[in-house]
C-alpha cells in the first residue's frame, strides 16, 4: 500500500470510530434528555392536577350534604355539574373558578362518587364511554376517541363524619386532565430529536474528519522525516562504502612487488572504514538519545572542569590552525546534573565546529556563567557566520550550510543534531546568534544542580 494511500486509510477510519463514539454518546445522553424532559412536564402536571383536585377537595368538604341520597342538595351547591339521570345543561363555572389562569378550562373535568362508587355527577366536558362505577386506583390513565386523560381520585368526607369521628368516607372526587397538550409537547420534542440528530451527526461528521485530519498531521511529518533520515542516512553510507569497495578492487589488482603502493590505498582504507564507524556511531547515539527520556544515570558534572579539559584538547588543533583559544571560566564551580561524557561530546561539538568554521588568524572565545538557576556556555567564533535562512535548518540530522566545503573538512551534518539532543536530554536548549562575514555565538543552557 502506498504511503498517502496508508495515512488516508488511517485517518478514515480514526474518522469513523470519532463518529460512532461521538454518535453513542449523543445518542445516549439525546435520550437521557429526552425522558428527563418528559418525566418532568409529567410530574409538573401531576403536581398541577393534585394541587387543583386538593383545592377543590378542601372547598368542597365542609358543604357536602349528610343525605344517603344527596343529587337534589349536590345540585345546589355545584349547579355547574350533570347529575346522573338529569337532562344536562352545560355551566362550567366551578371548574374555571380552580383553574383560571393555570390552564384550559376544557382541559379538566371532575367526577363526583358515593361511597358506594356510584356516579353522582359529572363535568359536561368529561370523555365519552367513562364508566358509572369508579375505579379506586388514585391515578389512572385512560384513552378515549383517540385522546388520552389522565384522572386523580380522592376520597371525599362530610362534615358530620368528620365531627363524629367516623372513618367511612362520604364519596370520591375524581379530577380528570386532558393529556393533548401534553402528548403535542411531547411529539414536539420527538421531532426536534429526530430532525436534530442526523443535523448533528453530520456535524460530527465533518469534524471528526477535520480532528482526525489534525492527529494524523504530526505522525505523518514525523513519518516523512524518518524516510528522509533513512535516506539521508543512506546516501551517507554509500559515499564511503563505495571508495571502500573501489580501494579493496584497487588493491587485489596490484601487483605484489609494489608494497609501498599497498601501504598507501591500506591507509586509504583505514581512514575510510573509520569515517564509516563514526557515522555509525554517531547515528547510534542519536537513536538512542531520542529515545532516552528519564535522567537516570546522572551525576553532578562540573562544567569548570569540563570546559578547560576541552580548552586543553583543542588547544593543539587550533594553534595548527592559527586561531586564538580564549577561555573565560569563573572561579565559582558550577554544576550541572547530567551524563558527564555526553556534555563533554555537546560541548566539543560546538568547539569543534567553531574552530573548523573559522579562518586562520581568527579567535574563539569559550565562557562559562550563569544566569539565575541555568549555567551558560557560549562559543563564539569569528568571520564565517550563518545566514538568517541557514540558522533555522543547521540543527537538522544531515544539513551542511555547503555540502562541499563540509565534505571536505569531514563534516557528516550530524554534529549540532547530536548537540541539541544531548541538550534537550538534559532539560537544555542551544540558541544562535549569527551574521554572515561575522561570525557566530551558540549557547548552551543547561539548568544548575540545586
Ligand atoms: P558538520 O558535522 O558537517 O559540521 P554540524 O551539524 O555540526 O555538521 O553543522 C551543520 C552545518 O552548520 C555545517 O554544515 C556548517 O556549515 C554550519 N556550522 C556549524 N557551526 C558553524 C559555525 N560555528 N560557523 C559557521 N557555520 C557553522
Amino acid at each position: 500500500m502506498k504511503t498517502s494511500q496508508l495515512f488516508r486509510h488511517s485517518r478514515l477510519r480514526l474518522a469513523v470510530w470519532y463518529t460512532l463514539v461521538m454518535g453513542v454518546i449523543l445518542s445516549v445522553s439525546g435520550l437521557g434528555i429526552y425522558r428527563s424532559l418528559v418525566q418532568s412536564n409529567w410530574k409538573a402536571m401531576e403536581r398541577e392536577i393534585e394541587s387543583i383536585a386538593g383545592t377543590l377537595h378542601d372547598s368542597l368538604e365542609p358543604m357536602l350534604p349528610p343525605s344517603e341520597n344527596p343529587t337534589t342538595v349536590l345540585k345546589g351547591i355545584l349547579p355547574e355539574l350533570c347529575l346522573v339521570g338529569q337532562t344536562c345543561h352545560s355551566n362550567p363555572s366551578l371548574i374555571e373558578r380552580h383553574t383560571i389562569g393555570i390552564s384550559d378550562r376544557n382541559t379538566y373535568y371532575i367526577r363526583l362518587f358515593n361511597h358506594q362508587r356510584k356516579l353522582l355527577a359529572f363535568s359536561p366536558n368529561q370523555p365519552d364511554n367513562l364508566s358509572q362505577t369508579l375505579n379506586p386506583e388514585p391515578w389512572q390513565t385512560i384513552k378515549s376517541n383517540g385522546i388520552r386523560y389522565h384522572q386523580f381520585t380522592i376520597i371525599l368526607h362530610s362534615s358530620d363524619t368528620h365531627d363524629l369521628g367516623i372513618n367511612s368516607s362520604w364519596g370520591y372526587l375524581q379530577l380528570g386532565r386532558n393529556l393533548k397538550p401534553f402528548d403535542a409537547e411531547v411529539k414536539r420534542l420527538q421531532v426536534i430529536f429526530i430532525l436534530g440528530f442526523p443535523f448533528v451527526l453530520g456535524l460530527v461528521v465533518i469534524s471528526s474528519w477535520w480532528l482526525s485530519g489534525l492527529a494524523m498531521q504530526p505522525i505523518y511529518q514525523s513519518y516523512q522525516q524518518q524516510q528522509q533520515f533513512t535516506a539521508n542516512a543512506a546516501h551517507e553510507l554509500r559515499s564511503p562504502l563505495a571508495s571502500l569497495l573501489a580501494t579493496i578492487e584497487a588493491i587485489l589488482r596490484i601487483p605484489p612487488s609494489q608494497p609501498q603502493d599497498l601501504n598507501k590505498m591500506l591507509h586509504t582504507l583505514e581512514r575510510q572504514g573509520r569515517r564509516l564507524s563514526y557515522l555509525v556511531t554517531d547515528l547510534l547515539l542519536l537513536t538512542s538519545l531520542e529515545g532516552q527520556s528519564s535522567s537516570k544515570g546522572f551525576q553532578s558534572c562540573c562544567l569548570n572542569d569540563l570546559v578547560s579539559d576541552l580548552i586543553e584538547e583543542f588547544s593543539e588543533l587550533a594553534t595548527v590552525a592559527n586561531i586564538d583559544l580564549i577561555e573565560q571560566i569563573p572561579d565559582e564551580e558550577i554544576d550541572v546534573l547530567g551524563d558527564e561524557s555526553q556534555l563533554y561530546r555537546l560541548v566539543s561539538n560546538l568547539m569543534a565546529n567553531a574552530i573548523q568554521y573559522t579562518p586562520n588568524g581568527g579567535e574563539v572565545v569559550v565562557s562559562l556563567k550563569t544566569k539565575e538557576n541555568m549555567a551558560l556556555i557560549t562559543i563564539k567564533d569569528t568571520r564565517i557566520g550563518i545566514s538568517r535562512e541557514e540558522q533555522k535548518r543547521i540543527f537538522e540530522r544531515f544539513y551542511r550550510v555547503d555540502s562541499d566545503r563540509n565534505r571536505k573538512t569531514g563534516g557528516t551534518g550530524l554534529g549540532l543534531a547530536i548537540a541539541q539532543a544531548i541538550a534537550h536530554h538534559h532539560q537544555g536548549y542551544i540558541t544562535i546568534q549569527s551574521q554572515l562575514g561575522k561570525g557566530s555565538l551558540f549557547t548552551i543552557y543547561l539548568p544548575r544542580a540545586k
